[in-house]
């Protein structure tokens, strides 16, 4: 066993003892994840500082440990929390309280350090009439933003693609086991470690020191990428070759201490629709016309089932409730009390582990529902939904392709499309982005009947026409309900399955996996592979590049969990 004393006593000069976890029931809520994951953990540490938290690397990569790096934790793979059978101790390395965010030239580009969120970013840019190059349903629950490059996360944003970039600062462990910073952010910021993270948290550098670099700072051939309808490739995936680049999408393989990214100007006009309909397949030809005819792409275009819509109301109001009431800045720590509070009650084993989701469920029950009144009643009336915020004359355009399509239509193919006002687009935005937490309270309200909740995150190739997914009965009896969401003109769907209580979710899940990949899907679409899914080959290689002698994150992409892969005779732990 790792000499545990030596250890903590480093970390604890060097974050201090508050910052320094080791108590099961204190890192509890830094190694359960949001949906799935959960393992041990020997410590949780709590770097404030980049200095910190490069120091904390130095000591535990000294003490040949499994590192985690954690940001806000809303992984829905199970990637940012530890998994039993590591060969070795795990440390998680939580950068949440380095929240720095500069920005360069006239606000047109930004340096996030590793902690600082979506949700500032986009507060922050909002004053100066610019947006962020990302926006994900987990933005208002405090994702981080170099999460999200590491993740190579999605979102809504239907020109931007994956979160990119080919500058970020960063430490790597070499196959000699040393662990070297390297600065690929083309700002001169000195030239040895310590003086390199000073200069950056402080912001330190002047506008002569930050190259114009020839580097991307987002996918900037996407929203040409996304309009080619006739490939049969996906648009956007995580496996994708083309967003693969050190710190992007490497799922915490590196240390990274910072980004620099793109922003982008804010659209004079915005418009928000929302548009019903029975039918899928005009709902693909919209996607299509939009994607081929259109000259201004809407900002973004998200796939609502009337299945989904229905479960979020009635199992995610507290969520919509919050952000209504209190608005989104509280929601990060309404979900930190929440995970907390859930802790307690996991450990007071009588009180039963779903004690809290249920109290929660029958008291938002007696309130009521969410659901304005005039979604209620569109939900009734058609089983498919689209959210669309179009923008500058892509507004007009939009309302003449409707138009253009429903002509000669009987009213069951065709499109009713209603303008929203500024609250509704809001209040449609809430209950679209709760829609990702409604399966997941649904099996802790319903664990009785619910043997588990299988998420996918999949990606169908920009030619498909069916695009609204058909199981066979043999599958669907296995099933108590599918929750279909998604973005519509990426084609990338989420696709939850409630699975019914004495299936076995493993075989439910492979014969479902075994269904997207006929369709010619790829998967994980955005969410990562974490320990769901296994990753592409060459994924793998990504992996296998960017960390040779697995020292951190081992384990994900069902890759090996041993030190060097298992390749190389180790000493074991001592
Ligand atoms: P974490 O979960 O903490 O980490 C994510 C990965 O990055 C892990 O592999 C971790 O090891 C690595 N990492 C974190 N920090 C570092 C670092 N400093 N150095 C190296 N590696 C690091 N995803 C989408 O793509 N689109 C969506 O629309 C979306 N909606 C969501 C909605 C909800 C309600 C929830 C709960 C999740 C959603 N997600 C979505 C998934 C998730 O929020 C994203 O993957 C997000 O980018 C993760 O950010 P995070 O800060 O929580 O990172």
């Amino acid at each position: 066993m790792i000499k545990k004393d030596p250890l903590f006593a480093s970390l604890k000069e060097i974050v201090g003892r508050k910052r320094l976890l080791t108590r099961d029931r204190d890192t509890e809520p830094y190694r359960r994840g949001y949906r799935e994951g959960y393992g041990p953990a020997l410590a949780v540490v709590l770097p404030s500082t980049l200095l910190e938290q490069f120091k904390v690397l130095q000591v535990c990569v000294a003490a040949n440990v499994n590192i985690i790096m954690q940001a806000a934790n809303t992984g829905l793979t199970g990637g940012s929390t530890p998994t039993e059978g590591i060969d070795r101790h795990t440390v998680i390395i939580n950068i949440s309280a380095i929240d720095t965010i500069h920005y360069l030239d006239q606000y047109d580009q930004i340096v996030a350090l590793s902690g600082a969120t979506l949700f500032t970013l986009e507060n922050q840019l909002k004053t100066r009439n610019r947006t962020p190059h990302s926006v994900i349903g987990s933005s208002c629950i405090g994702a981080s933003i170099v999460g999200g490059v590491c993740n190579n996360s999605g979102g809504a944003l239907v020109e931007r693609g994956s979160a990119y970039t080919e500058m970020s600062l960063y430490a790597e462990v070499n196959e000699d086991g040393d662990l070297r910073l390297v600065n690929e952010l083309d700002i001169d910021l000195g030239t040895d470690a310590e003086e390199i993270l000073r200069n950056l948290e402080m912001g330190n550098f002047t506008p002569e020191q930050v190259y114009q670099s020839e580097k991307k700072a987002s996918d900037d051939q996407y929203k040409h990428h996304v309009r080619e309808i006739n490939s049969n490739t996906p648009a956007r995936y995580n496996a994708n070759p083309r967003n693969l680049y050190k710190a992007s999408g490497c799922a915490g393989k590196l240390a990274v201490f910072a980004v620099r990214l793109n922003s982008f100007l804010a659209p004079q006009r915005k418009q928000s629709f929302f548009l019903s309909t029975h039918s899928t397949a005009t709902l693909g030809e919209l996607r299509r016309m939009i994607l081929q005819q259109g000259t201004e792409l809407p900002i973004s275009a998200e796939y609502i089932h009337r299945d989904v819509l229905t479960l979020a109301d009635q199992y995610a109001k507290d969520t919509v409730f919050m952000i209504k009431h209190f608005g989104t800045n509280y929601l990060p720590q309404f979900f930190r009390l929440k995970q907390y509070i859930n802790g307690i009650i996991r450990r007071t084993k009588f009180l039963g582990n779903h004690l809290f989701d249920q109290f929660l469920y029958f008291l938002f029950k007696i309130l009521g529902s969410k659901m304005p009144k005039v979604f209620f009643r569109l939900n009734q009336k058609y089983p498919h939904h689209l959210l669309i915020a179009a923008k500058n004359h892509g507004i007009e355009e939009l309302q003449e392709l409707v138009n253009q399509i429903n002509e000669g239509k009987s009213t069951e193919e065709q499109l009713h499309l209603m303008s929203l006002s500024e609250k509704q687009a809001t209040e449609a935005t809430l209950l679209r982005y709760a829609c990702a937490s409604a399966a997941i309270q649904y099996e802790a309200v319903n664990h009785k009947t619910v043997a588990g909740l299988i998420a996918l995150d999949i990606a169908l190739p920009r030619n498909s026409e069916n695009w609204f997914e058909e199981l066979p009965q043999s599958i669907n009896e296995k099933l108590i309900s599918k929750l279909y969401y998604g973005h519509l003109l990426c084609h990338v769907f989420h696709q939850d399955y409630l699975v019914k209580k004495g299936e076995d979710i493993e075989q439910v899940k492979a014969l479902l996996l075994a269904h997207c990949e006929a369709r010619g899907a790829k998967y994980p679409a955005e969410h990562n592979v974490g320990h769901h899914y296994q990753a592409e080959p060459v994924l793998a290689q990504h992996y296998q590049t960017l960390d040779p002698t697995n020292t951190f994150n081992a384990g994900i992409g069902g890759l090996s969990k041993q030190k060097h892969y298992g390749t190389l005779k180790q000493n074991s732990p001592e």
